[in-house]
C-alpha cells in the first residue's frame, strides 16, 4: 500500500521527442493543433524539440500546460564549438528539459557514457532537467545482458551526480530494437527493466530518491500501448519519437 502511494505520488510525464522533424513554422502549426489534444491537468507533458525549433515553439505553447525541451547540449558553456548549443542556450530560450544519451546519439554520433556523464553533469548545474536515455541492442537482449548493460549506463552517465538531483531528473528506458520500429517491448519486459532500474538508483542513493525519480519507457509507445504500460508500478510515462507528431499523442497523454 505505502509503494502503491508512492507510486501514485509520481507524476505521469509524456515527452514527445520530435527527432529532426518539423521546420520553425511547421512546428508552430503542430504546436497549434495539438493545443486542445494534450490538455491535462495530471500528466506533465513534454516538446523536446530541434534546437531551431524551441524559441517558436515555447512562444506557441505559453499559457498551455506544455514544457519544451531540448534534444541535445554540449558540455561547455561557450566557445569554439561549431554548431553546438550550450545549457544557458536552452534556458534562455526557454527550455526547461534536455534529453541526453538518446539511442540515435550514442550511435551516430559516437555519445559514450563519459561524454554522457559530462552532458548530465553540467545541464544539472546550470538548472536544466536532463532526460537521460538508456537501452540495449537487440543482441544484448538475446544475449541476456540487458539488465547489467542498463546498470551500467546508469552508474556511469551519473557519477558524481548527487542525490537530490536525481530526483529532478526523468530517466527513459528506450530498448534499442524498439524505436521506430513498431516493435513494442511487452508490459513484463518494460516493467522489469524500469524497475531495475530503480533497483539500481536505490543501491546508488537510497530509496527516497528511487522513488522520487521519474523513469519512462520508450520504444513504439502508441495510442494502443500506452494505457498499459503507464499502469505498471515503475513506468512514470513514456519518451514518445513517431507518434509525437500525430494527434495519437493526445491518446497517449490522456491514455
Ligand atoms: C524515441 O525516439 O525516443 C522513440 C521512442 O521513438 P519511437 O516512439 O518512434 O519508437
Amino acid at each position: 500500500m505505502e509503494m502503491e502511494d508512492k507510486h501514485m505520488a509520481r507524476r505521469k510525464v509524456a515527452a514527445g521527442n520530435w527527432k529532426m522533424n518539423k521546420t520553425p513554422s511547421e512546428a508552430v502549426k503542430l504546436c497549434e493543433e495539438m493545443k486542445p489534444l494534450v490538455e491535462s491537468d495530471s500528466v506533465d507533458v513534454i516538446y523536446c524539440v530541434p534546437a531551431i525549433d524551441i524559441v517558436p515553439v515555447v512562444q506557441a505553447v505559453k499559457g498551455t500546460n506544455v514544457k519544451v525541451g531540448a534534444e541535445n547540449m554540449y558540455i561547455e558553456d561557450n566557445g569554439a564549438f561549431t554548431g553546438e548549443i550550450s545549457a544557458d542556450m536552452i534556458l534562455d530560450a526557454g527550455a526547461e528539459y534536455v534529453i541526453i544519451g538518446h539511442s540515435e546519439r550514442r550511435e551516430y554520433f559516437s555519445e559514450d557514457d563519459d561524454f554522457l556523464n559530462k552532458k548530465v553533469k553540467k545541464a544539472l548545474e546550470k538548472g536544466l532537467k536532463p532526460i537521460l536515455c538508456c537501452g540495449e541492442s537487440l543482441e544484448q537482449r538475446e544475449m541476456g545482458v540487458t539488465m547489467d548493460w542498463i546498470r551500467f549506463q546508469i552508474k556511469s552517465d551519473l557519477t558524481g551526480v548527487t542525490a537530490d538531483q536525481v530526483k529532478s531528473m526523468v530517466i527513459a528506458y528506450e530498448p534499442i530494437w524498439a524505436i521506430g520500429t513498431g516493435k513494442t517491448a511487452t508490459t513484463e519486459q518494460a516493467e522489469e527493466v524500469c524497475k531495475g532500474i530503480r533497483d539500481c538508483i536505490c543501491e546508488i542513493y537510497d530509496q527516497a530518491t528511487a522513488e522520487a525519480v521519474r523513469i519512462q519507457y520508450g520504444g513504439s509507445v502508441n495510442a494502443g500501448n500506452a494505457a498499459e504500460l503507464f499502469a505498471q508500478g515503475d513506468i512514470d510515462g513514456g519518451l514518445v519519437g513517431g507518434a509525437s507528431l500525430k494527434a495519437d499523442f493526445g491518446k497517449i497523454v490522456n491514455y
